[in-house]
């Protein structure tokens, strides 16, 4: 598979990364051990986790992913072959069993670390990120603005505990996630102020029926060379079709847990059927076109591709192969003018 620079840290990344977020809770430990053995046999260099995960969140299960990723690891060795990113939680999101709300603070910043690494059963993560920023801001699907001056953990302190990490060799590079053009440019300037390297990535959400990365974030990815890990590129699952004319099957996770919402709105349903009805005249699966579009993207570094099954691992996994031709990316244009991204 295709590698690609992972910024200015002079890693080389595969152009899909394993998404890890439905291990401990839609998948078992042996499942996510399974699907990792795939990726990587398929040529996969890079694995996303976070301590937060699985998704959704709960006290029971926090640090379940970490745990599963560690004893393949372990069982595996070969972990410097491998670039594994997680991240630190920021505030709020109802975590309140997470030292007892997690902030960016530099204790927390440390002690996060600690436990990941621990849990990862490694010494080093060669990308940290923050998982969401410390100020109110748009991320998760909030629309609008609404500013407010309040209390949060300076930019400063973070990057300064992040900086104290790389000095001791405990990770490599940092990157953020779920950061607006504002947040990203203001790193970018502390960072330089501070001697500390520039962050090597921007993890958000990026898909069919959300491109509002493109205004905005893409320009900073090019210019900062601080590409974007596309998340969530299947739109929860919504891209491949399954969800269409009510249908709910079992074990999807939409249907599983019905407070994710962002994605079933009647205008991503029209959209997704669109998509759908292309991929199927154009002779590949819903999935792969909706996959192999984010992954083809100049500003995408790599595409986080999350699946529950084997069948659909794989699936995915062969989206690397396919190149989609000007046609098809006219006739996606076409559907994206008619609705532009229904679920941003
Ligand atoms: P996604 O591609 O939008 O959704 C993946 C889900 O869609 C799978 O778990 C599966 O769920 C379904 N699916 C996948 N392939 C399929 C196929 N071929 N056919 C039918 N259904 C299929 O990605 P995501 O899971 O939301 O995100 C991927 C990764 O990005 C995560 O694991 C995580 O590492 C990262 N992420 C990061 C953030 C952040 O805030 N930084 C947020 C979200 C995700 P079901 O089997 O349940 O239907």
């Amino acid at each position: 598979m295709q590698q690609r620079p992972l910024g200015r840290s002079g890693l080389n990344v595969s152009k899909l990364c394993l998404g890890t977020m439905t291990w401990g809770e839609q998948n078992s430990e042996a499942e996510a051990h399974r699907q990792l053995d795939m990726a990587v046999a398929y040529g996969i260099n890079f694995i996303d986790t976070a301590e937060m995960y699985p998704v959704p969140p709960k006290a029971e299960t926090q640090g379940l992913t970490e745990t599963y990723l560690g004893s393949w690891l372990a069982a595996r060795g070969k972990r410097d072959d491998l670039i594994i990113a997680s991240k630190v939680a920021g505030p709020g999101n109802g975590l309140t069993y997470l030292r007892d709300g997690p902030e960016l603070t530099a204790a927390h910043v440390h002690q996060a670390l600690d436990e990941s690494l621990q849990r990862l059963q490694t010494d080093y993560l060669d990308l940290y990120q923050i998982h969401w920023p410390s100020r109110s801001t748009n991320f998760f699907g909030r629309l609008g603005y609404v500013h407010q001056e309040e209390e949060s953990t300076p930019l400063e302190e973070t990057l300064g505990a992040l900086q104290e990490e790389i000095q001791k060799g405990r990770i490599r590079h940092y990157g953020l996630s779920n950061e607006t053009p504002w947040g990203t440019m203001k790193v970018l300037a502390l960072a330089e102020k501070m001697g500390l390297p520039a962050p090597v990535s921007i993890q958000n959400p990026y898909n069919l029926l959300n491109r509002t990365y493109e205004v905005g974030m893409a320009e900073v990815s090019h210019r900062e060379n601080c590409g974007l890990l596309a998340y969530s590129p299947l739109a929860f699952g919504v891209l491949t079709g399954k969800y269409l004319h009510g249908q709910r099957p079992e074990h999807g996770r939409i249907t599983l847990y019905s407070r994710f919402t962002r994605y079933t709105s009647d205008l991503a349903e029209k959209a997704a059927a669109q998509y759908v009805a292309l991929a199927k005249d154009s002779g590949m699966t819903p999935a792969q076109l909706a996959l192999a579009f984010v992954t083809q993207q100049a500003f995408v570094t790599s595409n986080i591709i999350g699946a529950t099954t084997e069948e659909q691992l794989e699936e995915n996994l062969k989206s690397s192969e396919v190149v989609l031709s000007e046609e098809i990316l006219a006739e996606i244009e076409a559907i994206h003018k008619r609705i532009p991204n229904p679920c941003p």
